[in-house]
Formats: structure tokens, C-alpha cells, sequence
């Protein structure tokens, strides 16, 4: 917390944080993995320069750099002795301004890390997940930034995500205010169709992912088609197959969309593949893109 490491217990905030109160804050969510070579932090870099960037987009005056930060994100692993893990950055005004306006208020940068599994659990890994189309719009462009990892932003995504599993659903899938298909609430979609696969571009208002990226270049680098495309409703009907992406997340299959099944109902031989690319890119079994891969 603000440069000095603080245990769990007493790492708080005042109740009258601007943060806590408007939403005023940008975080991250980055995953360690075990490797033959030790613990590697997956892009952690690049996690922490998208931070900096996007307290640069909300105005938040951040006093450390990305360099600080990698640091920082790597000390906090090592001294919860943890082998894996995810680790959560997360930059948010203080007190000194009750207003609106936060000047005055402090700026707090906090890291933390901690043992997570499979976020859209184990079996949603192996078998697939049921996923609806939300009744909530993703956030608009010009309304907040999707890209910018506003703590804010993610009310939209708590709401989507709260309907879906009320629904009896995994996860939800937002469409843009234009109607278009955006992302999940805390992952980016891929679609396959006749062997191309899409994902919609940054311009639908998605968050530009790094797991995104990550797949995107792999599944390319294998000879397979890669498209940013906008898609409809109905490509969601149409396509063979659908998986969420994201670090949390990793690459999750989606088996079934609105009810209805996705291909034959069984994850597709496109989406074993991203997943088995990326796990081995994650666990360094990969080979190429060591540079993605950030050892403590
Ligand atoms: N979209 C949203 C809304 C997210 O919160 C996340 C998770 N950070 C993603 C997509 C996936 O991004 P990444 O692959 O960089 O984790």
C-alpha cells in the first residue's frame, strides 16, 4: 500500500474515500503461473503500463511507473511465498475531497495477490459454459472508457453479471449501445465460423485484452485466420464456435448462447487448441514468446 507492504488485516481504507464513493479508481488483474524455470508473471509489463495508461485517461495523477509497479507486483507474490496466483493493482483517490472534483484528494496505489482457480470454474474449462445475452448495454465509449479499467465502469459489468447467474446462467455476454456484440462482463469473445475466427474490435467498445492478444497472435502464428469484426446477435446463433477470454478467465469455451447450444453443444477443436496454446504460453512449455513471460 503506497510503497510499504501491509498485511492483509490492516490493509484498509477510510469510509470516506472519493474512490469508494464515485467510483474513482483503476485497477488490473495479472496471473503468475509455475514454470520449469520458477514462478512467471504473465505480461506483467504490459498489465501494469495498460494501469498507467489508463489512470493517464481518467486524469488520476499516479506517482509511480509501470517499473515501479513490476516491482511492487513481483514483491508481493514472493513474500505470500506463493508459487501462482493473481495479482490485483488498483490505484483509487482518498480522502480530502468530498466533491465531486477530487483535487485534493490523496491517491492511493495498492497491489495485493492472492491463490485463485479457475474463475469461471473448473468444469466451465473443461465442458463449456452457458452464457445469455444481457439486458444491460456495455458502457459507452463516450460515456466512460471500456479500455481505460475504471473501477467505476465495472457496475455495468456487476449488473450483467448479477442478471445472468439469477438467470441460471454462467456469465453474461453485453452487446454495445449500437447493438453490436461488445464482450462479457469480465472477458473478450471470440467467435469461429467456417474456420475464421472473429472478435470484435476495440471499437465496439471492448477492453483491449491482453489475453485477447495473446490468443490472437498464437492461434494466428498457427496458420489460423484471424479476424476484428463486428458482429450480430445472430453470428452468435451461426457460429461453430464461442470462448471468452481473459486472465481471470483464461480461455473459457462457451457451450450454449441464449439457450440455444454453440456447434455441437461440446467445445470445438478451435478453441481446445487456443486453450492448450495458451496454458503452454503461460507455463512457459511454449517455446517462443519468452518475452511474455516475467520470472521473479
Ligand atoms: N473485458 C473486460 C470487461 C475485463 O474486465 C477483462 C479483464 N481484465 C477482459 C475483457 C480481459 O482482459 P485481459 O485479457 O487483459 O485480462
Amino acid at each position: 500500500m503506497d510503497g510499504t507492504l501491509v498485511p492483509w488485516d490492516q490493509a484498509t481504507v477510510h469510509v470516506l474515500v472519493h474512490g469508494l464513493h464515485y467510483g474513482t479508481g483503476a485497477f488490473e488483474g495479472i496471473r503468475a503461473y509455475e514454470t520449469d524455470r520458477g514462478t512467471a508473471v504473465f505480461r506483467l509489463t504490459e498489465h501494469m503500463e495498460r494501469l498507467v495508461r489508463g489512470c493517464k485517461a481518467l486524469g488520476i495523477p499516479l506517482e509511480w511507473s509501470a517499473d515501479d509497479l513490476v516491482k511492487a507486483g513481483k514483491e508481493t507474490l514472493s513474500v505470500n511465498e506463493l508459487r501462482s496466483g493473481y495479482i490485483r493493482p488498483i490505484v483509487f483517490y482518498g480522502t480530502g475531497s468530498m466533491g465531486l472534483n477530487p483535487v485534493g484528494a490523496s491517491v492511493h496505489t495498492v497491489i495485493a495477490s492472492w491463490e485463485w482457480g479457475a474463475y469461471l470454474g473448473e468444469d466451465g474449462i473443461e465442458n463449456g459454459i452457458r452464457v445469455a445475452v444481457s439486458s444491460w448495454r456495455r458502457i459507452d465509449q463516450n460515456s466512460l472508457m471500456p479500455n481505460a479499467k475504471g473501477t467505476g465502469g465495472y457496475v455495468n459489468s456487476v449488473l450483467a453479471k448479477q442478471e445472468a447467474l439469477r438467470g441460471g446462467y454462467d456469465e453474461a455476454l453485453m452487446l454495445n449501445t449500437d447493438g453490436y456484440i461488445a464482450e462479457g462482463s469480465g472477458e473478450n469473445l471470440f467467435l469461429v465460423r467456417d474456420g475464421v475466427v472473429h472478435s470484435p474490435p476495440v471499437a465496439a467498445g471492448v477492453l483491449d485484452g491482453l489475453t485477447r492478444h495473446t490468443v490472437m497472435t498464437l492461434l494466428q502464428e498457427d496458420g489460423i485466420e484471424i479476424r476484428e469484426s463486428v458482429l450480430t446477435r445472430s453470428d452468435l446463433y451461426y457460429a461453430e464456435e464461442l470462448f471468452f477470454t481473459g486472465t481471470a478467465a483464461e480461455v473459457t469455451p462457451i457451450r450454449e448462447v441464449d439457450d440455444r447450444p454453440v456447434g455441437s453443444g461440446r467445445p470445438g477443436p478451435v478453441t481446445r487448441r487456443a486453450q492448450q496454446l495458451y496454458m503452454d504460453a503461460v507455463t512457459g512449455k511454449l517455446g517462443a514468446h519468452s518475452e511474455w513471460l516475467e520470472y521473479i
